[in-house]
């Protein structure tokens, strides 16, 4: 059995077995075969065998959300959510009075609410418009667009091979885009005052490799703020195979609150806040899935019936110290 990838325990068990991917049906290739390890030590869970660069490609040809939701990126609540990630992390940048009374509105919204603003949306948030940000794994690039309309002037990203029509948008928009093989490209270091990656790090083939390349692209006192899922959830506790976050095998990484902070302080970072959190509507979206693996397609579980619970769900998650995200910030280590 591999040892694990973040603590090198041998202390490594099978989690889930005989599972399998295909990949487009015109490419015409076999399956795929994989199994999930979970290591006794720190509690990562990890795709295995370890696909190659070629095959990990083939995962994403019908990833469907590489293509950017449009110019109006503000219409309906997206602005607000904007305003209240800002107001939740203000005292980041200064500790007055009034950050204070910000940070107890942005605070009485999540409640209201039940969500949690991660640290990748709230700290970006926090700098001035002329910081150097760039963002791991763009996606849609809608953030680095929301950004932009912010008035960033600043903003770079990367993403394995985003829409190619989106990324000559963003150049034209004066964001500076790039595909490929992350770590094979040149980017300044000790430059940037802020990288983000949002539900990136589970995807990656060498996530110790691109941590320590983000380490060295961090200007000084620089900040990597970073979500991805986490496996200390009571739903995926309850639901592990038909868990709709293991999202394998594109998750190559599950990884606990100790796995993540094992993996970035090896990297390089010190840790300065982490936080679990529960996310309500991955409850009815899991059920969904049991059903569906269980050949019961007739039931239907609508997820509106659950928004009322969001706040009591959110005080659960939070007294249990667990959740089916975390958010993370971190800060360069210098030596
Ligand atoms: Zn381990």
């Amino acid at each position: 059995v591999r040892k694990c990838e973040v603590c090198n325990s041998e202390d490594v068990a099978v989690s889930l077995d005989n599972l399998s991917f295909s990949p487009k049906a015109e490419d015409n290739e076999q399956e795929w075969e994989y199994r999930l390890l979970r290591c006794h030590q720190c509690g990562l869970v990890y795709v295995d065998p370890k696909p190659s660069w070629q095959l990990l490609c083939s995962f994403y040809g019908s990833y469907g959300i590489y293509t950017s939701a449009g110019r109006d990126l503000f219409g309906g609540k997206g602005y607000l959510k904007y305003i209240a990630a800002k107001y939740r992390y203000a005292t980041y940048a200064r500790n007055g009075l009034l950050e204070v009374a910000k940070v107890g509105l942005g605070v009485a919204v999540e409640w209201i609410t039940g969500r949690t603003v991660p640290f990748s949306l709230g700290i970006p948030l926090q700098l001035p418009k002329d910081s150097r940000i760039f963002e791991v794994g763009y996606g849609s690039g809608d953030w680095l667009l929301s950004m932009k309309r912010l008035g960033y002037r600043n903003l770079a990203g990367y993403d394995i091979d985003a829409n190619p029509k989106n990324s000559s948008w963003f150049v034209s928009e004066g964001i500076d885009v790039s595909g490929g093989d992350f770590l094979a490209n040149d980017y300044p270091e000790a430059f940037y005052d802020c990288i983000r990656m949002n539900h990136v790090l589970e995807h990656l083939l060498q996530p110790h490799d691109v941590l320590g390349k983000c380490r060295k692209m961090l200007a000084p006192g620089g900040v990597l703020a970073l979500d991805s899922p986490c496996i200390e959830s009571v739903v995926a506790r309850l639901s592990f195979g038909s868990f709709t976050n293991l999202d394998g095998p594109r998750h190559l990484h599950h990884h606990t609150l100790m796995s993540a902070r094992l993996l970035l302080e090896s990297a390089g970072f010190d840790v300065v806040k982490m936080k679990p959190y529960g996310v309500l509507m991955l409850i009815p979206t899991t059920l969904n899935a049991i059903l569906h693996d269980r050949g019961i397609n007739q039931i239907k579980i609508p997820s509106f019936l659950f928004l009322p619970c969001a706040p009591v769900y959110k005080l659960f998650c939070l007294l249990m110290h667990k959740g089916e995200f975390q958010t993370i910030l971190c800060r360069k280590r210098q030596n």
